[in-house]
């Protein structure tokens, strides 16, 4: 197996004049970046890991050749906006595709920008958002449906740039032939919903360049609150014919011009996640606050909430209590 063709579309979406999101398609490399920061920070902080993934080179090396790229690129960030007040607290999301010589693709993931595969006719989510309102799904207290249209949904737990090192979810799919993956930011996976997504891959199957624009009108037809950013590659039988020499410069890639941007072809006509309410900006909370929020969550349980303080003031009460014996006991002898 080998890697096919690729495609990119990026867009600032409707309701934001800067495009924060950065890519990198240099095969069997990809990624995507989603900034976040006051000003331009997050411009600047998704360029920064970007490029560090780009100059780091290609080479494969599986899972640890992963999290090396993704430490280099959050040590760039980090270490600007440790430097330079203007940038304090910027960061970025990245999610990382290698494609090995052997044809296993190698992910690198933190933060909230996604990876999918569509294998056979099933769009498959790979990545674990490292998002609040993902948390909350894991530990069964948010159904999936109320996540998406919920008003914390942009805050995220972890991201590169924020601390020294970075924690970094990997992972390694073995590919069937026929494979189409997809990174994509939030931009796109919030506005428009998996089965739509899958829908948009299936019906564009033979054009990937195709694919990703009809991905980003998708997006701004559901809204377009976000940057939005698709990154598609596809794998193939080792003897499938050789793929067309893609144009130019991809990395200067610009896909809907603004007045292509409310055309919709009729194919597109695909459902969109409705009544979503306008997205709070990207930001990253630490641990500490994650619990502060989880905390705020607990009148959706109450039996459970209550049971575990109950628990906790039994515990107390017997430490107390004991050492009070002990006390008592040692003064007694
Ligand atoms: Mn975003």
């Amino acid at each position: 197996m080998r890697l096919g063709r690729h495609a990119v579309a990026t867009d600032p979406g409707r309701k934001r004049r800067q495009n924060e999101d950065a890519f990198v398609v240099r095969p069997p490399l990809f990624a995507i970046a989603d900034g976040m920061g006051g000003a331009r920070a997050g411009e600047i902080a998704s360029a920064l890991a970007a490029g560090a993934l780009d100059e780091s080179g290609t080479r494969s090396g599986g899972e640890e050749r992963v999290i090396e790229l993704v430490q280099e690129a959050n040590r760039r960030v980090h270490e600007r906006a440790s430097n330079d007040p203007a940038t304090s607290g910027m960061g970025t999301t990245m999610t990382v595709a290698l494609v090995e010589p052997n044809g296993d693709i190698t992910f690198g993931h933190v933060g909230d920008s996604r990876a999918y595969v569509l294998r056979g006719d099933a769009l498959e989510q790979l990545t674990d958002d490292h998002s609040l309102v993902a948390e909350l799904v894991r530990r069964g207290e948010l159904s999936a449906s109320d996540a998406e249209v919920h008003p914390q949904r942009s805050v995220i737990t972890r991201a590169l740039g924020t601390d020294p090192d970075v924690d970094v979810d990997t992972f390694t799919v073995h590919p069937e032939p026929g494979d189409i993956y997809l990174l994509c930011s939030d931009g796109l996976s919030d506005m428009v919903a998996g089965d739509a997504i899958e829908e948009v891959l299936l019906r564009n199957r033979g054009d990937l360049d195709g694919t990703a624009k009809a991905l980003v009108r998708a997006a701004n037809r559901g809204g377009g609150d976000d940057n939005i950013t698709a990154v598609l590659f596809e794998i193939v039988a080792d003897d499938a014919p050789a793929p067309p020499e893609p144009d130019a410069e991809t990395r200067e890639y610009q896909t809907t011009a603004p007045d292509e941007e409310d055309t919709l072809h009729p194919e597109d006509g695909v459902p969109a996640i409705s009544e979503i309410p306008s997205a709070v900006d990207t930001m990253v909370v630490s641990a500490s606050a994650v619990g502060a929020a989880l905390a705020d969550q607990e009148p959706e349980a109450p039996q459970a909430g209550i049971g575990r303080r109950l628990l906790a003031l039994t515990v107390i009460v017997a430490l107390i209590a004991l050492i009070v014996v002990l006390v008592w006991w040692g003064l007694a002898r």
